[in-house]
């Protein structure tokens, strides 16, 4: 059997070496157009390589289509590989040795001692049982499609294979930018740079996404991992309004109580000092020289720091963004990820409509439904 797998991402390589442990007279070629394998998977969790989550749930994904999918056995398929994982307090799993780089060595290793071939041409067309390069066509018995999403071009997956895949007859539903900084109404040039814990509620009049975490304002936005989550929410659906809780650890209640245990005859800006940055304080509140704090209603003036409200107009680039919103539809697909349109053509990884929370779940997903179809092949 001839294989051809599309894209080295963690879904291409996984899916190669599954499928020819499990048949080891086929033949498995991988076209990759980057000079280096696994581009992305060297970026991920700031090089430390988040590659999944103890936490699973389908919850993290847009769809609960994938509810069998993600339950495949990823950190076995790692270990198989001689990658040990480890997590932290809140479910992220990484490499044991905390570098995505020795992921990607691992992957590599497994991928020449099985004999795969990595063919550094760029796709530019499907057919049945045929991909082509600029150089030539080349024939396969089944052809699987790891191209990847839109997100940060730099690092491969430039989107290109949408059209081909498109000319397949396939849908591609709308493309967009996830898991990145959100552009907001409110300019924040007085206080970019700026970082503080929230806990933050976004809501659009569909959806509803509440969490703790680091708020990091930008020029003409707001990012930070909570930011990133909620910029996939939006990106779903439409956006709308975050509000924010800048004392997420004190009722509203407590907080006036901590607001009339302080020095009232200061100027407003010097008696909160102790409790909130300056610079947020004069933003959230706007001018208040020549103010004191007796000049404030507490409960007023608790409210406000409490339930901070911005809106919210669009995601930053593709260029910023670590995953794509759209892609293949999953319901154009057989429960194996073969396509319904064109036998013998697979999708797995970001390619598709799936698309997960930050933390773990789009490396999870990748390599789950490249399990996943490799089980079924
Ligand atoms: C900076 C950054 C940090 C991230 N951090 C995390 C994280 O911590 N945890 C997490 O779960 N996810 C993270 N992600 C997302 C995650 O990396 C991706 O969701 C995941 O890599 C998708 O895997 P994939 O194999 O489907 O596609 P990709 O990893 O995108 O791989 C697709 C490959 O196909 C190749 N390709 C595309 N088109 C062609 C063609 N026409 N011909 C030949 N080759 C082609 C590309 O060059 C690429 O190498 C991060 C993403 C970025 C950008």
């Amino acid at each position: 059997m001839k294989i051809g797998i599309v894209g080295s991402g963690p879904a291409g390589l996984t899916a190669a070496i599954q499928i020819k442990r499990k048949y080891m007279d086929s033949e498995v070629s991988i076209f990759e157009y980057m000079p280096k394998v696994g581009k992305k998977l060297l970026a991920s969790g700031n090089g430390k390589g988040n590659v999944s989550n103890a936490n699973m749930s389908v919850d993290y994904y847009n769809t609960n289509l994938v509810k069998d999918i993600i339950k495949m056995d990823v950190v076995g398929f790692l270990n198989s590989c001689g990658i040990l994982t480890k997590q932290d307090k809140e479910g992220r799993i990484y490499p044991y040795n905390e570098q995505a780089q020795m992921v990607v060595e691992c992957l590599k290793l497994e991928i020449y001692e099985l004999g795969i071939k990595i063919i550094p041409e760029k796709v530019v067309g499907i057919g049945v049982n045929y991909l082509s390069t600029f150089f030539n066509n080349y024939y396969f018995d089944k052809i699987i499609i790891a191209s990847g999403g839109k997100s940060q071009e730099f690092l491969g997956s430039d989107g290109s294979m949408f059209r081909a895949i498109q000319g397949l007859g396939h849908t591609v539903t709308e493309l967009k930018p996830a898991l990145c900084p959100i552009k907001t109404k409110e300019d924040f040039s007085d206080i970019q740079g700026l970082r503080c814990k929230v806990s933050a509620r976004a809501y659009n009049g569909e959806d509803f996404y509440e969490d703790k975490g680091e708020l990091l304002f930008k020029e003409d936005g707001i990012s930070g991992i909570i930011v990133f989550q909620i910029s996939s929410i939006f990106a779903r659906s439409s956006f709308g309004y975050v509000t924010f809780d800048f004392f997420p650890d004190m009722s509203e209640d407590e907080l006036v109580d901590v607001i009339k245990s302080l020095k009232q005859d200061r100027y407003i800006d010097l008696a909160l000092m102790g409790i909130i940055n300056r610079k947020l304080l004069n933003h959230i509140l706007g001018d208040t020289r020549g103010k004191f704090l007796k000049d404030f209603d507490p409960s007023i003036l608790a409210y406000k720091l409490k339930n901070y409200k911005i809106e919210c107009i669009k995601n930053y680039d593709f260029v910023q963004s670590q995953v794509t919103v759209g892609g293949v539809p999953l319901e154009e697909l057989k429960d194996n990820l073969e396509s319904k349109l064109v036998p013998n053509i697979y999708f797995i990884g970001e390619v598709l409509n799936v698309d997960g929370l930050s933390g773990g779940y789009n490396i999870h997903f990748a390599i789950s439904s490249a399990l996943w179809l490799s089980s079924k092949l």
